[in-house]
């Protein structure tokens, strides 16, 4: 019971991102607000001399405030009563900024974006019989108004038109039918669904692997018994891990809770959404960043009001407001789009782990793959319980891989892109009428393009990287985007320009010109933009109306077409020579999924990986499905290296139009990080790496420095960094900005 005589306090963590502000504030709520106003408000609030949107995160006020006779403000108006948020979500909110050392107010705006980025629900006007009336009594005569009647009975909320049109009569009919009270003309909520026409399907009846089986009674069982538990799923391509996910699912329904099925962004499929609502129809709610404002904000009530059980989606699903999570579970979980490269920079596996620590839920991380990090964790004494799937369904072969030596191809006057082994293999399936999936993980036609006359590399004038030369005939920058003209040197105007390297455009080009009879589809992010067209693609390729696909690794994911028995992955060794500790792992990856692309039929199939480096361990792993034997040799690596999992880091990028004040800060960072790490003796060893300019030395006009801080253990290198942030961080403001990326997944 509200006190009618006493002052109401709120907390209010006000929309104002700097380092310093990043704490409550205390505001009155006023009389005339103080029924409307509780927990996840949003309100505007004087601030300074500005007034600012804020979030109520609490009720009451601290006694310092009072005893300092500071002066409390009123809270002025409000903008959406709320609540925003779940005491849950706001919990997860403040987990992330201490976590991922960002301020509150940007995790909680993270965490809500779906809720507040929008208009609210959507209204239309729509015509409705009167309820609680008997039926009225239409004369003979009346037919038109009859047939409207019923019309609207039958289909509440239409328009008068479009009911007019329905019944077969002009739309006067309605307006009649209004004014004489027998219909009511009034607005209505409607939820914008965003897959709207699709049939309910009843589940495949499958005679479930042994490997499922025991897969599922371990999950069963721990979502039965309660008490947060984290597996992680080992299943080779092909070995049904989305059954294993249904069925589990199925579990947790039965049990009135909720799920969250998490899959890399890539892996989104249009099949995968028909084939969840089919199933499961109006009880799964979908997001992701694809979806418009307002369909994200109603998929978004209807998960918070309890309507949607199965929430799919991308990583910032995992920030829906659940309120009974029983399963998480994570597809492809190795996969580097589960982290977000802006800030806050969360990893969703780290929030996933969260969610069931709240709702002490079961998580299953699924992989072919697993990051080293998690396959690590299932061992003796370790967090995670390891399900292993090592057989295909129906005990279908894996394919055998053939690794192709593109240094003895060359020196036997091999053309182009392709070897004459992968050319002649592409011309049996061709004749067979099989499917080809190709393999490049670059689009546009050139990556290189050179000036012959003055050597110049043509880059982007904002960022330090090199411009891709696409088909339509400019160059473009793939960091900023940027367009430049690709027929002459910008340098010496030359016009003997000279393109390298390989693009899926050029591929495509190579291609057609090699098999003309061919039909072939490519599928990158440039032939992809238009919303739909990914699923396009995919369904002309998967009913057999094109014979080859290209593709960058939008095809390495999800993609399940019995017809295809050839996949050729081009160029292997695109990601082993990024200057990154991971690129053995990311290469092994990519291998292994892709090749995961074939043999799913009765066909059988076959992999051709053409690279430079075919003694290459990653390589050598991928071409024999062994995953076990990848991890053993890269861990003692890692182990050697001091690198994750064997130790923790942060990354420290420094930025600005300067370069000289950029590299300043770096290094001043750096000067007190070292002089911290001496005056506090550490019981972990802490190195520093760097300052060095990043691996990308300017993006968009900005210059990169960073600094890798690296230690065994990652709450002594937050607390470092955070002392630092505390005592310095609004002291490097001004030149130029920087930013802290905990358990970092790239160092480009
Ligand atoms: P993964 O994700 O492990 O690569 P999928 O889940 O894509 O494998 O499964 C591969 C195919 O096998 C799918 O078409 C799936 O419907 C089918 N499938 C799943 N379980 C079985 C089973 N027990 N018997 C036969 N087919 C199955
Ligand atoms: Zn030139
Ligand atoms: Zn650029």
């Amino acid at each position: 019971m509200k006190e009618t005589d006493q002052e109401i306090f709120s907390q209010v963590l006000v929309d104002v991102d700097a380092r310093n502000i990043d704490r409550n504030f205390c505001y009155l709520i006023p009389d005339r607000l103080v029924d409307r106003i509780g927990i996840g408000s949003v309100v505007i609030v004087p601030f300074g001399r500005r007034k600012v949107t804020g979030y109520i995160i609490d009720l009451g006020t601290d006694p310092l405030v009072l005893s300092k006779g500071i002066r409390i403000k009123n809270i002025e108006e409000i903008v959406d009563e709320g609540p925003v948020f779940t005491k849950k979500q706001l919990e997860l909110a403040r987990w992330m900024s201490e976590y991922y050392l960002c301020s509150l107010i940007s995790a909680l705006q993270t965490v809500i974006a779906p809720r507040i980025h929008r208009t609210g629900p959507k209204k239309v006007n729509g015509l409705f019989v009167i309820p609680n009336l008997p039926e009225p009594e239409f004369s003979p005569r009346a037919v038109k108004s009859h047939l409207l009647w019923q019309t609207v009975k039958n289909n509440p909320g239409l328009t008068p038109g479009r009911a007019a049109e329905l019944a077969g009569v002009s739309e006067s009919v309605a307006g009649r039918l209004v004014s004489l009270g027998i219909l009511e003309y009034r607005s209505i909520e409607i939820r914008r669904n965003p897959y709207p026409l699709i049939e309910k399907i009843s589940q495949k009846e499958y005679m479930h692997t042994p490997e499922q089986n025991a897969a599922l009674e371990e999950i069963r069982r721990a979502i039965n018994t309660g008490g947060s538990k984290v597996f992680l799923l080992f299943g080779v391509t092909g070995s049904g891990k989305t059954e294993v996910y249904i069925q589990a699912i199925k579990q947790c329904l039965a049990k009135g809770k909720q799920s969250l099925l998490l899959v890399p962004e890539i892996a989104l499929t249009p099949q995968l959404i028909t084939e969840f609502k089919g199933l499961f129809g109006d009880k799964v709610a979908v997001l992701h960043s694809r979806l418009s404002d307002g369909e994200r904000y109603d998929e978004w009530n209807r998960i918070a009001s309890g309507l949607a059980q199965v929430i799919l989606g991308t990583r910032s699903a995992a920030f829906a407001p659940l309120n009974n999570l029983g399963l998480a579970i994570m597809d492809e979980e190795h996969e580097p789009s589960y982290k977000q490269e802006e800030n806050p920079r969360y990893h969703a596996r780290e929030v996933v782990l969260r969610l069931i620590g709240q709702f002490n839920g079961v998580a299953v991380l699924g992989s072919a793959t697993p990051s080293l990090e998690s396959y690590q964790r299932t061992f003796p004494g370790g967090p995670y319980t390891l399900l292993s799937m090592l057989n295909r369904v129906e005990m279908r072969e894996m394919p055998t891989v053939r690794l192709i030596d593109m240094g003895e191809e060359l020196k036997t006057g091999s053309p182009g892109i392709l070897s004459n082994i992968m050319i002649s293999a592409i011309n049996q399936r061709l004749e067979k009428k099989e499917q080809v999936v190709l393999f490049l993980n670059r689009r546009g036609y050139a990556t290189l393009v050179v000036c012959r006359e003055c050597g110049l590399v043509m880059k982007c004038s904002h960022c330090d990287i090199s411009l891709t030369y696409h088909n339509a005939g400019h160059l473009s920058c793939h960091y900023c985007n940027g367009l430049f003209p690709g027929q002459f040197c910008p340098d010496c105007g030359s016009k003997l320009v000279e393109y390298f390297g390989a693009g899926t455009q050029k591929l495509e080009e190579e291609i057609k010109g090699q098999f003309p009879k061919a039909v072939v589809v490519r599928m990158d992010s440039d032939t992809t933009t238009r919303k739909g067209s990914h699923g396009k693609i995919l369904s002309i390729f998967r009913e057999g109306k094109a014979d080859i696909l290209i593709g960058t690794q939008m095809v390495a994911k999800g993609l399940d077409i019995p017809d295809v028995t050839l996949v050729g992955v081009v160029n292997a060794d695109l990601s082993l020579h990024m200057p990154d500790f991971r690129s053995s792992e990311r290469t092994f990856q990519l291998i292994a999924q892709v090749a995961g692309r074939t043999g799913r039929g009765e066909l059988g199939g076959e992999v051709m990986v053409q690279t430079f480096t075919p003694k290459h361990y990653s390589i050598l792993y991928a071409s024999k499905h062994d995953y076990p034997g990848f991890f053993n040799y890269e861990i003692n690596i890692r182990k050697a290296m001091r690198y994750p999992p064997f130790s923790r880091l942060a990354r420290i990028l420094f930025f600005g139009r300067e370069e000289e004040d950029v590299k300043k800060n770096a290094v001043k960072w750096a000067s007190i990080l070292k002089k911290k790490i001496e005056i506090n003796r550490y019981s972990e060893l802490i190195e520093i790496l760097g300052p060095a300019p990043a691996q990308i030395s300017k993006i968009k006009d900005r210059y990169r420095y960073h600094i890798v801080v690296k230690s065994g253990s990652g709450k002594q290198l937050k607390a470092l960094i955070n002392e630092v942030i505390k005592d310095n961080g609004d002291k490097f403001k001004k030149d130029s900005g920087f930013m802290v990326d905990i358990d970092p997944q790239s160092l480009m």
